[in-house]
């Protein structure tokens, strides 16, 4: 955001327009999802690793995997493809990679939101290279009307989704803006006026 709107900036409550999911709906979703999840999980007979992608998957990670009663290892990668506006490069990086080792496993990717799904494909594709033998995808929101590339699980992974995403930029629950927003327990949209005007 521009430096005046960070100034001016009281709470991060006040910023917001629109609450598209509130902080009830989003538990009672991840708890659902959750279920979904540790039945899987548990039919397998070795520990999944779950592999959050940071920054804005950590809170619904931390809030999925305390409800998922299945042996689970968890780790993080960092995947860059914004500058820090609303808009994706495209062109996706991995800037950290994971300390677990994934050959042979199950792998579940957690993610904030899928929107055009290139930051996913660059993730499975760097997931599949080092033997992950599959590979799951659990995202909080998914924004399918903005799909450039389609997500292709591997093996018998499978798709899990919180919600279904309206085409607008959200924050909140992980998700920022220029870094900040991410503290909110709810999912919303920012007041037109906090966006840097280019
Ligand atoms: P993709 O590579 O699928 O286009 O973008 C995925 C990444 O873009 C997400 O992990 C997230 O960091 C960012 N992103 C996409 N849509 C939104 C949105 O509505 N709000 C926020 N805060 N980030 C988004
Ligand atoms: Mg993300
Ligand atoms: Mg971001």
């Amino acid at each position: 955001p521009a430096a005046a709107a960070v100034a001016a900036m009281v709470s991060a409550e006040s910023d917001i327009e629109r609450v598209l999911w509130t902080e009830a709906e989003v538990s009672a979703r991840v708890g659902e999802v959750a279920a979904e999840l540790a039945a899987d999980l548990r039919a397998r007979p070795e520990p999944a690793v779950v592999v959050g992608v940071a920054t804005g998957a950590f809170l619904f990670l931390a809030d999925l995997v305390r409800r998922v009663d299945a042996p689970l290892a968890v780790d993080f990668v960092r995947v860059e493809s914004y500058g820090g506006g609303t808009e994706s490069s495209g062109k996706p990086r991995i800037t950290a990679d994971l300390k677990v080792d994934v050959a042979g496993k199950h792998v579940v990717v957690v993610e904030d939101i899928v929107d055009t799904g290139n930051t996913l494909s660059c993730l499975i594709a760097h997931l599949e290279k080092k033997g992950a033998s599959s590979i799951s995808v659990c995202t909080f929101l998914d924004k399918p009307a903005r799909r450039k590339v389609n997500v292709q699980l591997v093996g018998d992974g499978k798709f899990y989704s919180g919600f279904e995403c309206p085409d607008c930029f959200v924050v909140g629950y992980g998700l920022d803006y220029g870094e900040l927003y991410r503290n909110l327990p709810y999912v919303g949209v920012l007041k037109p006026e906090m966006y840097k005007k280019d």
